[in-house]
């Protein structure tokens, strides 16, 4: 049974789909306006968990946008369209800055090992979806006009502040949040529709029953996830950034529209930080996955870094952090490839419901991955049993941890005869009977194996 922490309640709540034979999700995409740094792929990361942790049990389908027009350098429709700012920085069209860091971002996202959305959908390919939406917004008199756009009146809607909680928008409500333009009505209200600037042309504009203009971001997600996923959706993820303006827009403008509740979870996760604060892409300092491989980190050690922290909790990234999981992972490979075949019993199985249990809960990924260093050096699992499990283990965590290249010195065959010596030797030592500890590694180096004891158990190389 799944149990995911959901922001709308701020609780831990069982999970149950609206039909027990699928799972609908939608994520917040990347803006394609820039690359992705290893903040924003940390929430990849997590929304993957999810996603395989939920297809243990269901077929997924899983929507993800790209924001490729529409997305203004403050997430409160200030500002300028950040492909805008992207295509004059490189001095390339907007559109094609969007398919360059679109290609880059799935790159990224595949040297991670996040599993592909179901559904890929491009704002840009759905403006008719948005423009039929915010019609309908319009007819129920959810919105009016000031010179720059068609908006939402967020005072008309009196669950705005559900999501966040009365007190946070209370706080905005005395302007924190939003320089209030002089024909906004309440600092709140958001752009639904923009019209093209008049004294410039844009790159990405369309016609609209308002004038020229693009879609508001908050507006395109809502579109696209109710398009492809229905009314209702199961769960929403995002970053925690997204609480405040965006989802909160969305739920906003979606309830407003169907009348129906927009989504049942909504999972989100804390941010990766960097010692010196924010991490950020308008900011321009960022750290992103071709940094880490210039470094000499392969990206699935920063997955591995990623595993360590439980999602809702802010990770604090360093490079001395990216060198210990790097060590690890490399350790848990070389581990796993001396464990020869695998064997499914009762003993592994109950491994892998202990595993399972804890992604269960609320995605406890460090608890999972410290069931797998366990299992290591576990003396109730035979090898075999040990091999079985962490190979059902690596398809939660996507570690390769039986495929990738490990160094060469490490046997990776080990004759059965001497494995079932080493076994003996583990529970030996578990049962602290250091004499026959001893007996037992001069038998194998007897027969030309070296034994040594390390944090992650024994590894055997040969002499
Ligand atoms: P963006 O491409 O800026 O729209 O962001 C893509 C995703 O990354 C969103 O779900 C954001 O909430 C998330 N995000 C942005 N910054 C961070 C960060 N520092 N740590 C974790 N997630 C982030
Ligand atoms: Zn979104």
């Amino acid at each position: 049974m799944i149990h995911l922490y959901n922001t709308a309640s701020r609780r831990k709540e069982e999970f149950v789909p609206q039909h027990p034979s699928k799972v609908t999700m939608y994520c917040c995409g990347p803006t394609v306006y820039n690359f992705a740094h290893i903040g924003n792929l940390r929430t990849y990361i997590f929304e993957d968990l999810l996603s395989r942790t939920i297809r243990l049990h269901y077929p997924l389908t899983h929507v993800m946008n790209v924001t490729d027009v529409g997305h203004l350098v403050s997430d409160a429709d200030d500002g300028e369209d950040k492909m805008e700012v992207g295509a004059a920085r490189e001095g390339k069209s907007a559109w094609d800055i969007a398919k360059f860091y679109e290609e880059k971002f799935w790159q990224d996202y595949d040297a991670l090992h996040c599993t592909r959305p179901t559904v890929i959908s491009r704002a840009t390919a759905h403006i008719p979806e948005m423009i039929a939406l915010v019609k309908t917004l319009e007819e129920k008199g959810y919105t009016y006009r000031t010179s720059d756009g068609i908006y939402y009146d967020t005072s008309k809607f009196d669950r705005y502040d559900a999501l966040v909680g009365h007190a946070r928008i209370s706080g905005l409500q005395g302007g924190a949040r939003v320089e209030m333009s002089d024909e906004k009505r309440n600092p709140t209200d958001f752009a639904l529709w923009k019209f093209s600037p008049k004294d410039k042309k844009r790159q990405m504009e369309w016609d609209s029953p308002w004038g020229v203009g693009f879609p508001g971001w908050h507006i395109e997600c809502s579109a696209m996830a109710m398009k492809y996923l229905g009314h209702t959706l199961d769960i929403h993820c995002g970053g925690i950034d997204h609480v405040t303006i965006h989802h909160t827009n969305e739920i906003a403008q979606s309830e407003a529209a169907t009348g129906q509740k927009y989504v049942n979870y909504w999972v989100h996760g804390e941010f990766l930080i960097l010692r010196s604060g924010k991490m950020s892409k308008s900011g321009g300092t960022f750290v992103t996955v071709d940094v880490l491989k210039e470094k000499g980190y392969e990206p699935l050690a920063y997955r591995y870094l990623c595993l360590g922290a439980h999602y809702r909790t802010q990770l604090e990234f360093s490079y001395e952090s990216m060198d210990s999981a790097a060590k690890s992972l490399k350790n848990l490979r070389q581990a796993a490839q001396q464990l020869p075949s695998a064997q499914s019993t009762e003993k592994s199985q109950s491994w892998k419901d202990k595993f399972t249990a804890a992604m269960e809960d609320d995605l406890n990924a460090p608890k999972a991955l410290a069931l797998v260093w366990e299992a290591l050096r576990s003396a109730e699992l035979a090898v075999a049993e040990k091999r079985d499990f962490l190979q059902f283990a690596d398809t939660i965590l996507a570690l390769d941890l039986f495929t990738a290249p490990v160094e060469k010195n490490v046997t990776t065959e080990i004759p059965a005869a001497l494995q079932a010596l080493l076994t003996e030797r583990a529970a030996a030592r578990k049962a602290k009977d250091w004499k026959k500890s001893d007996e037992l590694r001069d038998a194998l180096l007897q027969a030309g194996y070296v034994v040594k004891d390390t944090p992650q158990g024994q590894q055997i190389e040969k002499k």
